[in-house]
């Protein structure tokens, strides 16, 4: 049951860090047993709150603060998304599904229309780990503990590739597309602000950080900002799911690739659902790079997919996973 707690709306993103910065001081050891607590659109929070797995005593919203929900794009400085920008709005504007199709098409793939009209883009990056055994009633190593029940037990959802202490993959769809877009966060504490990309903010957990994110205790994301394109630039979001709609990703790919005439200038090929992160599969990208279009449907779009999967260690229920992940990777640049 969720207990009382204290709700605060914040005026400004500085506030909202002071506030997070006084409240979080004594630096809990578990991410999961911080006082002082964000909310957006709650629909993470408040479930992680119902089931007692976070029970903080102060809400700061931030849903209060102006223009954090905005989207501007200048040619010169590229797309700037505020944190609170909904998936609704990601999925719908013109622009995003224009330059940045992948990420309009993750958005898009995204839990429910409803949840997409709450859900903004800060919250869905902060998600905590879907992992049945995390939301449930066990005290396993992410939340603590001394053991990942997952390894052994009910591993169907769980990662076959960077497998650590815990093996949950990574919930979010929209960070594949925004680690393709080489997007970076803007990220203020109570007395500094910091730049990280995407790719590097989410860590695999260790044991002196609990944690899928390296988000301090008294730090938001402010923006989120991916720079231009070049010309020429395509890119897909690709997701298997369990069902057809309101599914975690079982694997997903976001791919872009850069043309130079006939030649690949660039690839970036990141998947998810296979890794406790949003996994870069380096093997496919160097395979393909400078290879021309002829190349990729004359079987090298199948190698370089089957590649990229060579590492993979499954577990007892799920390797299914390894070829899903090659036939998505070869569908995607089959696509491009
Ligand atoms: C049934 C269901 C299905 C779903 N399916 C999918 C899916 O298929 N794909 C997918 O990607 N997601 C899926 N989701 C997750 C959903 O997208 C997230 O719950 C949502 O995006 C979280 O955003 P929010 O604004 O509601 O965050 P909140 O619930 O408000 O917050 C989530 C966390 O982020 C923190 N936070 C929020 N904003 C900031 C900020 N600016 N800076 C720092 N911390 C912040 C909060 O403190 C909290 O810890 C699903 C969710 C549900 C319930
Ligand atoms: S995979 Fe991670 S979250 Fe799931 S039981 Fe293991 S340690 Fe816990």
């Amino acid at each position: 049951m969720m207990k009382p707690f204290d709700h605060v709306d914040a005026n400004s993103a500085a506030r909202a860090a002071a506030l997070l910065g006084e409240g979080n001081q004594a630096a809990p050891s578990r991410p999961e047993d911080r006082p002082v607590r964000l909310i957006a659109g709650g629909t993470d929070l408040l479930t992680v709150m119902k089931d007692d797995i976070v029970s903080p005593q102060t809400l700061v919203n931030i849903k209060t603060v102006p223009d954090l929900d905005r989207i501007q794009f200048d040619v010169a400085t590229g797309l700037h998304l505020g944190p609170l920008v909904s998936l609704t709005d990601l999925e719908h504007d013109t622009l995003i599904n224009d330059r940045y199709t992948a990420l309009a098409q993750a958005a898009h793939l995204s839990a429910s229309p409803q949840l997409r009209n709450m859900a903004t883009i800060g919250g869905n990056l902060l998600q905590q780990s879907r992992c049945w055994y995390y939301r449930g009633p066990f005290h396993c190593w992410l939340k603590g503990g001394d053991e990942c029940y997952a390894r052994e037990g009910e591993n169907k959802y769980h990662a076959i590739l960077d497998q650590g202490q815990c093996i949950t993959v990574n919930p979010s769809d929209p960070a594949q597309a925004l680690i393709a877009f080489d997007a970076t966060l803007h990220i203020l504490g109570p007395s500094a602000q910091r730049d990280l990309k995407v790719e590097q903010f989410f860590i695999n957990p260790t044991p002196q950080r609990r944690a899928l994110n390296q988000l301090d205790d008294d730090e938001l994301i402010t923006a989120i900002t991916l720079p231009t394109p070049p010309p020429d630039t395509h890119s897909v979001y690709l997701k298997m799911m369990d069902r057809q709609t309101w599914g975690f990703a079982l694997v997903s790919v976001a791919a872009r690739i850069t043309w130079d005439g006939d030649r690949i200038a660039r690839a970036d090929i990141i998947m998810g659902g296979v890794a406790p992160t949003p996994y870069r599969a380096t093997i496919a990208e160097q395979e393909i790079t400078g290879r021309s279009r002829s190349d990729l449907h004359s079987g090298l779009a199948d190698r370089a997919a089957h590649k990229a999967m060579r590492d993979a260690h499954p577990l007892e229920h799920n390797a299914y996973k390894a070829p899903l992940g090659a036939a998505l990777i070869k569908r995607a640049l089959l696509a491009l």
